[in-house]
């Protein structure tokens, strides 16, 4: 349930409409003051809530009820977007932000070469993974906190803040130390315990789509982060299984628009892992910014034919540099900006 406040309301009625309201139940109060409203969110058990008694308040505009099931999430429970702070990068808002990388890290020269090159071609955040979701137990499982340790390198010379893929609630803290931008890569999209710890923490979670995973999943994984206090959450669609082999997932540009509708939550495309093959990667690009994705995660690699994971599907810089200058022109179309 949402209360839409008139203008200009003061905290003492605020304060006291929320006392009345918690005395009906289990209820938290989330209040949201926008440009344009402010709201009072009502998340729990809101079925015994009188509304006529809320109406009452001469502060109370209106009250409306919100039937989706996530609510934190809800653009309706903050109708301007979120944006999100990444160790001083803003993700969401009119900016769009370009993230480069290895799919993993493999060495102190192949990351931070990589690092110099895509910030030099403009992107604003580095992406590497470090622990390795592989399907094949006898596939490379990343360089773990060797590899973070690599990336740490790497955002000290380029001066790139990072993101990096957890895989286990066991990590965190060294997440916490180390990152900044925590990955939650789309195997463990739905693993809610992982979710839960990473509602306690207070750095932002990039959160990437299930395999198979509905928007309505995707968007309650989000707010088992937000029910836990953690609102810094980006989203990113990276493709979804369909009965399409011809490439490795199906990217879906659709769920930017209807994201973007739904939720206030900055949304990326990784195109990458949306195709599996890199030289679909800068249309994609341009469609995700067309459609209005806030940015794009992009496989980078210096040697994308000797990669030890996801060669096939990863850029050369020089590639990564051409679809730079080309998304800026896309960008304007749209009424947005490239940072960097
Ligand atoms: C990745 O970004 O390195 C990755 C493993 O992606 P996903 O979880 O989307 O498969
Ligand atoms: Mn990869």
């Amino acid at each position: 349930m949402i209360i839409v406040l008139r203008q200009g309301t003061q905290q003492k009625e605020i304060d006291q409409l929320c006392e009345v309201v918690t005395r009906f139940g289990n209820i938290t109060v989330n209040p949201v003051i926008g440009t344009d409203l402010t709201i009072l969110g009502l998340i729990g058990d809101t079925s015994q809530v009188d509304p006529t008694q809320i109406e009452s308040f001469h502060c109370v505009e209106r009250i409306m009820h919100v039937a989706e099931p996530y609510k934190k999430a809800n653009r309706s429970f903050h109708p301007d977007d979120t944006v999100v702070d990444v160790g001083g990068v803003k993700v969401g808002g009119s900016c769009i932000t370009m993230v480069a990388g290895p799919c993993s890290v493999e060495s102190r020269d192949q990351i931070c070469g990589i690092a110099d090159a895509v910030r030099n071609s403009g992107a604003s955040l580095l992406r590497g993974g470090a622990f390795k979701p592989r399907t094949s137990p006898y596939a490379f499982q990343g360089l773990k906190y060797e590899g973070l340790e690599l990336l740490k390198e790497a955002r000290k010379t380029s001066g790139l803040p990072i993101v990096s893929e957890i895989m286990s609630p066991y990590d965190l803290d060294r997440f916490m130390e180390d990152v900044d931008l925590i990955q939650v890569g789309a195997r463990n999209m739905q693993n809610f315990d992982l979710l839960r710890q990473l509602g306690r923490v207070r750095k932002p979670v990039l959160l990437k789509r299930g395999l198979s995973a509905t928007i309505e999943e995707w968007l309650m994984s989000a707010e088992y982060i937000m029910a836990g206090g953690n609102e810094q959450v980006i989203l990113c669609e990276r493709g979804i299984r369909t009965f399409e082999t011809y490439t490795r997932n199906t990217l879906d540009i659709s769920a930017v628009p209807v994201i973007k509708r739904l939720s206030h939550l900055p949304v990326l495309v990784d195109p990458s892992h949306g195709t599996g093959k890199r030289w679909m990667v800068s249309p994609m690009t341009k469609a995700a910014i067309a459609a209005g994705a806030d940015g794009v995660m992009i496989e980078v690699h210096n040697d994308p034919q000797h990669a030890l994971c996801d060669g096939q599907q990863s850029i050369t810089p020089d590639t990564f540099d051409e679809i730079m200058r080309d998304i800026r022109i896309i960008a304007k179309a749209v009424g947005r900006e490239v940072r960097g």
